[in-house]
């Protein structure tokens, strides 16, 4: 096991078998070992920074049904809401103000006018903040949407492919949604121009060991500047309300597979991961995450963006909250870098 991660972190790959070996036969001894060895490849392209990312949820309307997924189409007992262009510029407003020079703007999978109308929005952010960066995550658009985006001035979008197999990702989704038209959305964002993220939820129903090895090797044929792994956390309103949550060691492990075979990688220690555990924010960060997104939405419309059960929000997982995360990644041996932080070598990010 000891040389197989001193392998992974030499040649930045592994083969099918030695990743099926790494992902069923890491006892604690060697998770720590591989953790460390990732946190100091981190370092070394990032020393002790960690970026942070004001997160933005822009609104929970949804035509997708996705089965794991609390804002799913399907679900009736959550109270809808669409901020508005207004309330978007407020809470750039204060990101801008407290220090944040990334804005994500995340939300349900919404209708063309909304496009529309997100369009005006990015035009408005890039003429007020000509110095931050803009991240989408809007889900699945056609090409020429994705353009209009990036030609609006956003420069980076987030799009996990959730699974790179077929029957699994059946088993996640309707019929109506398709895998190929997932990664046909990252091959037109990555062509486009954008810093790409992708990447799994941990644990989500289904996903066997194999899905793991398929998505490893995906991703590190896609070389996405962003990856995003966070554990699979059930919520009470889906079909998956009874199954159990992804594991916290297999996310860690999982984080620092990742770190090793993309070094210089934008990867966040999800909030996900901070609603698993309430020192999940420092587990994934010692496991070689770089990122943190305190969320910058309006406190009155956080509790209605819940993709899961408990989702946290609140102390240091929220933008007002800097000061107790910039504490507490301290307590670590990390410090807060407010830049707005682009995938090493970007050039001319404006
Ligand atoms: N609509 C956009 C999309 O599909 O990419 C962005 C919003 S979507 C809610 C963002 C991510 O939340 C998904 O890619 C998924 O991995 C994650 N997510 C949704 N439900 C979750 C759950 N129950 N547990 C953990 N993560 C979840």
């Amino acid at each position: 096991m000891r040389d197989l991660i001193e392998r992974l972190y030499r040649e930045q790959t592994l083969p099918p078998d030695k990743l099926r070996t790494l992902l069923t036969c890491c006892d604690d001894e060697h998770l720590s070992l591989i953790r460390q060895k990732a946190c100091e490849v981190a370092q070394t392209h990032f020393g002790n920074s960690i970026y942070i990312r004001g997160l933005i949820e822009i609104g929970n309307c949804c035509r997708n049904d996705c089965y794991y997924c609390g804002i799913r189409c399907s679900n009736r007992a959550i109270e809808r809401y669409r901020l508005d262009k207004e309330d978007i510029l407020a809470c750039c407003r204060e990101g801008y103000a407290l220090g944040f020079r990334t804005f994500v703007m995340q939300g349900g999978e919404d209708s063309r006018s909304h496009d529309e109308q997100m369009i005006d929005i990015i035009t408005t952010i890039r003429q007020h903040y000509p110095d931050v960066a803009i991240t989408l995550s809007l889900g699945e658009k056609d090409t020429a949407t994705y353009r209009r985006f990036y030609e609006a001035g956003a420069n980076r979008y987030l799009l996990r492919h959730e699974t790179h197999n077929e029957q699994h990702y059946r088993m996640l989704h309707p019929e109506k949604m398709s895998l190929s038209n997932r990664l046909r959305c990252l091959n037109d964002l990555k062509d486009i121009g954008f810093q790409t993220g992708t990447g799994i939820m941990v644990g989500s129903p289904g996903q066997t060991i194999d899905h793991l090895i398929e998505d490893i090797l995906f991703i590190g044929d896609f070389r996405p500047q962003m990856i995003g792994i966070g554990p699979f956390l059930p919520h009470h309103d889906t079909p998956f309300a009874d199954r159990p949550t992804g594991s916290l060691k297999q996310t860690l492990l999982l984080l620092a597979i990742f770190r090793l075979m993309h070094p210089k990688a934008l990867i966040p220690s999800t909030t996900a991961l901070a609603t698993l555990v309430p020192d999940g924010r420092e587990l994934g960060i010692l496991s070689g995450a770089n990122v943190v997104m305190p969320n910058l939405s309006p406190s009155q419309q956080r509790h209605k963006y819940a993709l899961y059960d408990n989702k946290a929000s609140m102390g240091a997982e929220a933008a007002e909250g800097l000061k107790l995360l910039e504490e507490r990644m301290k307590a670590i041996g990390y410090i807060i870098d407010k830049s707005r932080g682009d995938y090493p070598g970007t050039s001319d990010p404006l």
